[in-house]
């Protein structure tokens, strides 16, 4: 079964600098790094890791770093017949990295922003499992795509990451929706308080101690498994691919959030986002 991912995809400028620069100021950095990205590509990269079949639905520009990206994605096996070419450029996060690891980005939504409701009625939904969306792209195409994965029998997971005003039409047919623990602060007074909201489930990363998993029936705590962690770039991205993969292969939702921590747990034992995504194997040797 197909795991359909929606979002978007992103060529990350990471430059190291000595300090932020104050209004006004120019400061000089270290060599740039482009690394593909965007929470949309990351989370198909590790879907397809784990051996998911996965088409990836958005749109680059038509430039080296939408070059960057297709080729980063079609290298993890991720199939691109949704990825559109935009006439906008390819979106941008410059990224400023200060010695004490704190970052600071700017997000230039370029060719994300362009990705449509008419994309979403150019889906084809044979054998699409789960949808898996987040919200680097506009909402109204987040929305229509969530309602379309409904009426076709997917399974619709939104990432509500940022957290931005979603109709309440959409997040009834989230199951789950998937937030971290700020996000989850920031949405509801309580882990139980997010289903009022109105999704069938909701699944919380909790950083080093893992993932809650909300359903009618109460909060199941998965344990992530302690690891050296050495850089949590995109550690929310790889948790949500899994979650879709495990999803997608039948596995129950407490089952796919414990693989799921599982994986992103590994994802923080290496530098960057995608370059971080374990594949199958890795994660079954850490299981024994
Ligand atoms: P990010 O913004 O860095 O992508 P996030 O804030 O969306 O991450 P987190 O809850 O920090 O999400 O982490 C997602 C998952 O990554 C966790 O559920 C866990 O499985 C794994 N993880 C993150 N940090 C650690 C850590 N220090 N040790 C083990 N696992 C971790």
């Amino acid at each position: 079964m197909t795991v359909l991912v929606l979002g978007s995809a992103n060529a990350d400028l990471v430059v190291p600098v000595p300090r932020r620069p104050a209004a006004g100021e120019t400061v000089l950095g270290g060599d740039t790094t482009v690394l593909p990205g965007g929470k949309g590509a990351n989370t198909a990269v590790a879907a397809a890791r784990l051996g998911a079949d996965v088409s990836f639905a958005g749109a680059v520009g038509d430039d080296r770093h939408g070059e960057l990206l297709r080729r980063s994605l079609a290298s993890s096996g991720v199939r691109t017949e949704h990825l559109r070419t935009s006439e906008r450029p390819t979106g941008v996060a410059y990224i400023t990295v200060t010695p004490d690891g704190e970052n600071s980005i700017v997000v230039a939504p370029g060719a994300n922003a362009d990705v449509t409701e008419a994309d979403v009625d150019a889906l084809t939904w044979d054998g699409v499992a789960v949808l898996a969306c987040s919200l680097e792209v506009p909402v109204p195409t987040v929305a229509h795509a969530v309602a379309a994965a409904a009426a076709r029998g997917a399974r619709p997971l939104l990432n509500l990451s940022p957290v931005v005003e979603v109709p309440a039409e959409t997040l009834a047919l989230l199951d789950p929706l998937v937030v971290n623990e700020h996000e989850a602060a920031s949405l509801a007074p309580s882990f139980e308080a997010l289903l009022d909201l109105g999704p069938r489930s909701a699944v919380i990363t909790l950083g080093a101690r893992g993932a809650a998993v909300v359903t009618r029936d109460g909060v199941v705590e998965v344990a992530a498994p302690p690891v050296s962690a050495v850089d949590t770039t995109g550690a929310g991205d790889a948790f949500a691919g899994a979650l879709a993969a495990g999803l997608a292969t039948g596995s129950s939702l407490v089952d796919a959030a414990a693989f799921a921590a599982r994986v992103a747990a590994l994802s923080v034992t290496s530098a960057g986002a995608q370059p971080s995504y374990p594949t199958r194997a890795e994660v079954d040797r850490l299981k024994t």
